[in-house]
């Protein structure tokens, strides 16, 4: 895996620190053919929450780890499921909700030390991943990998200033 249990390890020590988290197989193929959907990609990651929401889980699926192309992408989605927990999100689904916590994880990801410039092609990863196996995404459920990944370049260019104290100028030569 490009990207080993031990820097997972390490990554969601920096991202949840002191949150459970769990590293399985999600089983979203076989619920949306339980819904009757058409298939959709497995989830790269969850979070999960107990009937009452006062217990969360993150549940990693290995498949994060084999296609992200680097730590900052696994960051960037850790950054986002924590975004869940944080903003509160028990129960609520949707775009706007994934899009909330996007940026709630760009955020999160550059203030525990993770350049999110680096992370970028992540969506296009994934969305390439899909494709491939014929798989598509339910925009009901979340915002397409082109707005997300539209959504995260205006969000470095508003957040430059930031980023580049921390990390310096053209780490990623497409900004
Ligand atoms: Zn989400």
């Amino acid at each position: 895996m490009p990207v080993s249990c031990k820097q997972l390890k390490d990554i969601m020590a920096k991202v949840a620190p002191g949150l459970p988290y769990v590293v399985q197989e999600t089983e979203q193929d076989f619920l949306s053919f339980l819904r009757g959907e058409s298939a959709s990609a497995p989830n790269m990651s969850t979070t999960w929450h107990s009937e009452d929401c006062s217990f969360y889980r993150f549940e990693i699926d290995p498949l994060l780890l084999t296609v992200a192309p680097n730590v900052e992408s696994v960051a960037m989605v850790a950054s986002h499921e924590y975004g869940h927990y944080m903003l509160k999100a028990c129960n609520k689904y949707g775009p706007d909700e994934e899009i909330r916590a996007d940026l709630f994880g760009y955020a999160h990801m550059l203030k525990v030390g993770y350049d999110p410039r680096n992370a970028v092609e992540m969506w296009g990863v994934i969305t390439r991943w899909m494709s491939e196996r014929g798989l598509t995404h339910n925009p009901s459920e979340h915002p397409s990998g082109e707005a997300r990944t539209k959504t995260m370049l205006e969000w470095i260019e508003q957040n430059r200033v930031a980023i580049e104290t921390q990390f310096g100028r053209g780490v990623n030569q497409h900004l």
